[in-house]
């Protein structure tokens, strides 16, 4: 697999990057079949967090033994000094290791004050002071804060959502990383599964020598294809170019990532992050998925949205997240009828 320069890091990366959010979901035994196939697949960089539940553990379980030949990051949400050192602590025990190669500060709103210290930022000054990690970054969905944090030149890597969706703003992130001799780490590089293509997915973002994409995968097909991308070169020839632009002509405008950012405090208990893109999950993925007797009562539950407004204050691509769940149980609800499904 082709090796990329981890800018000023100086970590080498193999070009596929395996994000362990999605691991949370699957057993401990299928979660390690698919870390140790990725590992042999020539995989050498793997991205976890505190946040993602028993992912470290599995991490931890399927590839201990080989610690010393794999790069891992992983991240808190410890808003201050003491949480997020504690945190890195867990997530040592969890990993089986005593370092982390990068330990990122999660899912940021704003920059750390770099003036208190006791603030989050100083935790990553005392974990890499003690050698817990070797690199500091920050992850972000908020495109303002990583060009602040590219900026300021206190962080070896910012990871951000890139994929062939992203606006030129956006992209351009990618070459202020590079000007300043940051890594970039590419979350949700398949748009939260609305990309149509991960074979474009995977050829759009190799062009880009500093980045590394982190794909989510939960399936052991998944990864193959990825590995076979890797493995047969994978230009952006013209079928790949085609494809991209499907997507980006059905996809312009503002449309829900599925980042999950909203979700914490719906009142009414909706499944925000998916019910805000269901029309585009029933045009992308098998539509049976989605309209199980299940799922119909979850998109129910958008009839008890009070109208509070703590989605649309979360989201950080600033969505009417509330309109978007409307429109989506409109939408919805014809796609059953049309399918003759009770709704
Ligand atoms: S506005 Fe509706 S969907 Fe959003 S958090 Fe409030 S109740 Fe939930
Ligand atoms: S509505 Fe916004 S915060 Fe919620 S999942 Fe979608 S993109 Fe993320």
């Amino acid at each position: 697999m082709k090796i990329k320069r981890l800018g000023r890091t100086e970590l080498s990366v193999a070009e596929n990057g395996f994000g362990a959010l999605p691991i949370q979901r699957i057993s401990r035994d299928d979660a390690a079949a698919l870390l140790r196939r990725a590992y042999d697949g020539g995989i050498n960089f793997y991205d976890t967090a505190r946040f993602y539940t028993d992912s470290e553990e599995k991490i931890g379980y399927a590839l201990g033994g080989v610690r010393k030949d794999i790069l891992i990051a992983t991240k808190s949400m410890g808003r201050d000094k003491r949480t997020a050192l504690e945190h890195l602590e867990t997530s040592l025990r969890n990993l089986k290791t005593d370092y982390v190669d990068i330990f990122q500060l999660h899912n940021i709103p704003a920059l750390p004050d770099v003036n208190n210290e006791e603030s989050d930022h100083y935790a990553l000054l005392e974990a890499k002071r003690s050698g817990k990690c070797r690199f500091i970054g920050i992850t972000t969905h908020r495109l303002d804060v990583a060009v602040a944090a590219a900026k300021s030149g206190l962080y070896d890597t910012i990871q951000f959502p890139l994929s062939y969706l992203s606006t030129p703003d956006e992209l351009a992130l990618i070459d202020l990383c590079r000007e300043q001799d940051l890594g970039v780490i590419a979350m949700k590089a398949m748009s939260g599964g609305l990309i149509s293509s991960p074979e474009a997915a995977f050829a759009f973002l190799r062009g880009y020598d500093n980045l590394i994409p982190i794909w989510g995968v939960q399936r052991m097909r998944e990864l193959e294809d990825f590995l076979s991308y890797a493995e047969r070169e994978t230009p952006l020839d013209e079928r790949l170019l085609a494809a991209m632009e499907r997507d980006r002509a059905e996809l312009q405008g503002n449309f829900c990532r599925g980042c999950g950012y909203c979700q914490g405090g719906c009142p009414a208990g909706i499944e925000i992050s998916n019910a805000a893109r269901m029309i585009l999950m029933l045009r992308r993925a098998p539509w049976q998925e989605y309209t199980t007797p299940a799922w119909r009562e979850k998109m129910k539950k958008i009839n008890d949205c009070i109208g509070c407004g703590a989605c649309r204050r979360r989201c950080p691509y600033g969505l009417d997240c509330p309109t978007l769940l409307r429109e989506n149980y409109a939408d919805y609800e014809q796609f059953c009828r049309e399918h003759g499904l009770e709704f």
